[in-house]
């Protein structure tokens, strides 16, 4: 084993021994259900389980839980019990059998969501908007692996990689790192049920990139949470870290984001490009207050990220085009050929919280000014 992976308590852990113990047969009746919200930072998941004594065919059927929400960043310590209610149920890949995932958005004491629950006002923009459940979203989810110590994983303790060029899409033990977490998140994801579409190696070594979509309505950002969960316990298993640091590494290296690609049922339809161009009209009007709800810090996240270099536009300026890379909007080349399908919103960051972004885009293609 490596110098490295011996800081990592993790990693030294035989998996082989709880295999026996995961291998224990017990009643179909009985489900393992794992809880999982995102927590006051707005850009963490946390977990707890709960064994139901049916299996559920609907987030419906399980019970409203609650959790210390003084130790999670969303309440006071004198009143701090906070309300999970489940939104989406996946099958669990780690447990396997029954057991499932449970996707929740929170509420306070008395009965308001918390700051961080943007799930609620997403759903209640998708239904103020005519065909807001026909809305399609896909979303690349890039991020980067670390080791104990905060190195990108693989990276010289003392020291650089060679410069980007080789690792995007890379093969090879010296292009890329941990293709292991990939391939059992991808997997992992597909038995979940997540329309997990793709992955690829990303431009900085030790990063990587997944996409989830297209996904219609709320679902992108319950599945798009899931998929998170899941890669963070993954990596958890392997010693590794995964973080949706935007900007990880200072310097010639590139961030992450969370490109977000949009279609409404127009759009997809013959002659759509032209519903794509007013969209863009649209988002081109109100650059800053995306900005805002495109990382869980207001535009601080994405200011380390979005230089007007390495495949970002600038954070201060809105710009678009067909094909292009450096800019706010891009349409891709073979939607314009077809004249319609999707555009891409390149100005997310990779810890942006979907249900946020997603919501920002719907009020301003399709609330605002009517619809
Ligand atoms: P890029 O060329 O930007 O790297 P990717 O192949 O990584 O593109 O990602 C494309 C994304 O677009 C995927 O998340 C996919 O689900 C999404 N997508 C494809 N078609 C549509 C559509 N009609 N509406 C919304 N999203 C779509
Ligand atoms: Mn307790
Ligand atoms: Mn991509
Ligand atoms: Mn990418
Ligand atoms: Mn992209």
């Amino acid at each position: 084993m490596s110098k490295v992976l011996k800081n990592s308590p993790n990693a030294n852990i035989d998996k082989n021994v709880l295999k026996r113990y995961m291998d224990l047969p017990i009643c179909e009746n009985i489900v393992q259900a794992t809880y999982i919200w995102i927590d006051g930072t707005g850009d963490n998941v946390r977990c707890k389980d709960r064994t139901v004594e049916f299996v559920p065919q609907c987030p419906d059927e399980l019970p409203v839980w609650n959790y210390d929400g003084s130790s999670t960043g969303q309440a006071e310590g004198s009143n701090s019990d906070t309300y999970m209610r489940p939104r989406a149920i996946y099958p669990d890949p780690i447990r396997r059998g029954n057991h499932i995932l449970v996707m929740c958005d929170t509420y306070t004491f008395d009965g308001n969501p918390t700051e961080t629950n943007k799930r609620k006002k997403f759903v209640e923009t998708l239904n103020a908007c005519k065909g807001g459940d026909d809305i399609w979203f896909g979303i690349e989810q890039e991020y980067t692996l670390l080791d104990m110590d905060g190195r990108p994983f693989g990276w010289p303790t003392n020291g650089f990689p060679a410069p980007q060029g080789p690792y995007y899409c890379g093969v090879g033990a010296n292009k890329v790192y941990a293709r292991d977490i990939i391939e059992a998140h991808y997997k992992a994801c597909l038995f979940s049920g997540l329309k997990i579409c793709g992955t690829n190696a990303e431009v900085m070594p030790s990063q990587w990139e997944y996409q989830i979509g297209p996904c219609p309505g709320v679902t992108i950002g319950d599945e798009l949470w899931v998929s998170r969960y899941l890669l963070h316990r993954i990596a958890e298993d392997f010693g590794i870290i995964a973080t949706l640091d935007p900007k990880p590494m200072v310097g010639s290296w590139n961030g992450a984001g969370a490109h977000t690609n949009v279609s409404t049922t127009k759009m997809r339809e013959n002659g759509g490009i032209k519903e794509i161009e007013a969209a863009v009209a649209k988002l081109s009007k109100q650059h800053a207050r995306h900005i805002k709800a495109y990382d869980p810090r207001g535009g601080e996240d994405n200011k380390r990220r979005l230089i007007g270099r390495l495949e970002t536009s600038s954070i201060n300026d809105f710009s678009s085009g067909v094909a292009n890379r450096g800019v706010s909007i891009r349409i891709p080349r073979g939607v314009a050929d077809e004249g319609k399908g999707y555009f891409e919103d390149r100005r997310p960051a990779s810890n942006c919280d979907p249900y946020s972004v997603c919501e920002a885009i719907v009020y301003t293609i399709c609330v605002e000014g009517g619809n």
